[in-house]
């Protein structure tokens, strides 16, 4: 038999994509390698545009979300500024018109939420399941899976979204490494937070803050030497060292929990589509989180993609057609995506004296012009296109 569509892998992305498909009358299935009920990436923070928000309002999964104890975190204002230099800029919801500037969102709530969606609509999901390849032959992909004792899956398309596109022969992955590694932990304040996200370029690399409960989650951009001193350090030493970096910015950090360290990199698949297969979400790209633009541009490529399918006739679905327009119709996106955040890495990434300058004026810039603010605000807001 064959199905309409076969996803690789229920992660934020593929569950997506299923989900926006659960009311066109086809034939899908997912399958993903984790058990049923587990979930991977406990401790990932994921920052969600608005625009992520209105695609989970309209798969009626963000009530579901928000109704979750400590899921959602309301960024209210981002307040963004460098150590040693002058300028600073301080977005606000209030001033881009939305409810939030984004939300920081827990990924184990959000994978327990979509599975949950998943069973509701009665989306089959195979879990345990893990691909390991993915080819075209005839009319069909064939979907081979790890212990399967009957055979491939064969569906008119293959979506691949594991998060790395392994499977798929013919798509490479380009890796640039930025010779950075992020220190990830959560802190705690002597304050209520007040919904404020703070993105801080000090000499040793960018600092974000992103609220999220009462706590913030901390990303620390540093030089991999630096890396393991900074992981050893007592708590009151590493909290002293990021009350240095602040300065009069934040004060009254009180509590660090246990801190872990990974590296940063730019990974793109060289293609999105092969013969009957789609590549969507992390495996099509993944980004440096300084502008928090991987996870909402993962989104909107399940979004899109799930347009696509549901305005193709079944017959033509997977097609070369098809395939190409979908290609097409996300290569302004992702190169925008891609080249805004790589951008801001060289710009605020780099700690060359020179820079401290024209980072200054350009934040000033945005802080004063309300068009150029503005710019700014919907990029983050619903990513640069
Ligand atoms: C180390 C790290 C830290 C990150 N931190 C942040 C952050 O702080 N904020 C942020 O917004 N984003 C962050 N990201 C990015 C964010 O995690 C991704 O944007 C998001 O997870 C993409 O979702 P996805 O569904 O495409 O992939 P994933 O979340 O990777 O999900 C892939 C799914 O596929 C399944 N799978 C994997 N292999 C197979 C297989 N062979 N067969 C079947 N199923 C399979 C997995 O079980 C999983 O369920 C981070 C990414 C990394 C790598």
């Amino acid at each position: 038999m064959i199905s309409d569509v076969a996803i690789a892998g229920a992660g934020p992305v593929g569950a997506t994509l299923a989900l926006a498909l659960a009311d066109a009358d086809l034939d899908v299935v997912v399958v993903d390698a984790r058990a049923a009920g587990e979930t991977i990436r406990a401790d990932r923070t994921l920052a969600l545009s608005h625009g992520a928000r209105l695609i989970f309002e309209r798969l009626r999964v963000w009530t579901a979300l928000t109704a979750t104890p400590g899921a959602v975190t309301p960024i209210a204002a981002v307040d963004v500024s460098q150590a040693g230099g002058f300028g600073g800029v301080r977005l606000t919801a209030d001033e881009q018109g939305v409810p939030a500037l984004g939300y920081v969102v827990s990924y184990r709530a959000l994978s327990q939420v979509l599975d949950a969606a998943l069973a509701r609509a009665r989306v089959a999901v195979r879990f345990g399941a893990s691909v390991r390849s993915v080819t075209a032959s005839g009319d069909a992909a064939a979907v081979e899976i790890d212990e399967a004792q009957d055979g491939a899956l064969r569906a008119r398309l293959a979506v691949i979204a594991d998060g790395a596109a392994s499977s798929v022969p013919g798509i490479g992955r380009r890796r640039h490494d930025y010779g950075q590694v992020a220190v990830v932990a959560n802190v705690a304040l002597d304050h209520p937070h007040g919904g404020v996200a703070y993105e801080r370029f000090t000499r040793d690399g960018p600092i974000a803050l992103l609220p999220q409960r009462d706590r913030y989650a901390l990303v620390w951009t540093r030089r991999p030497a630096d890396a393991p001193q900074l992981l050893a350090l007592g708590e009151d030493a590493f909290l002293a060292s990021l009350s240095a970096h602040f300065g009069a910015r934040v004060r009254g950090f009180v509590q660090i929990s246990e801190r872990r360290a990974f590296p940063l990199a730019l990974e793109v698949a060289d293609t999105i589509t092969a013969p009957r297969v789609a590549v969507i979400g992390n495996a099509a790209q993944a980004l440096h989180p300084i502008a928090a633009q991987g996870f909402n541009l993962g989104l909107r490529d399940a979004w899109e993609l799930a347009r696509m399918i549901a305005d193709t006739p079944r017959d033509a679905i997977g097609s070369p057609a098809m395939l190409a327009r979908y290609r097409q119709g996300r290569t302004r996106d992702r190169r925008a995506g891609i080249a805004f955040t790589h951008g801001l890495v060289r710009l605020f990434g780099n700690e060359a004296s020179w820079l401290r300058v024209p980072r200054g004026l350009g934040m000033m810039l945005l802080d004063s012009v309300p068009l150029a603010k503005r710019a700014f605000g919907r990029a983050m807001l619903y990513g640069v296109r």
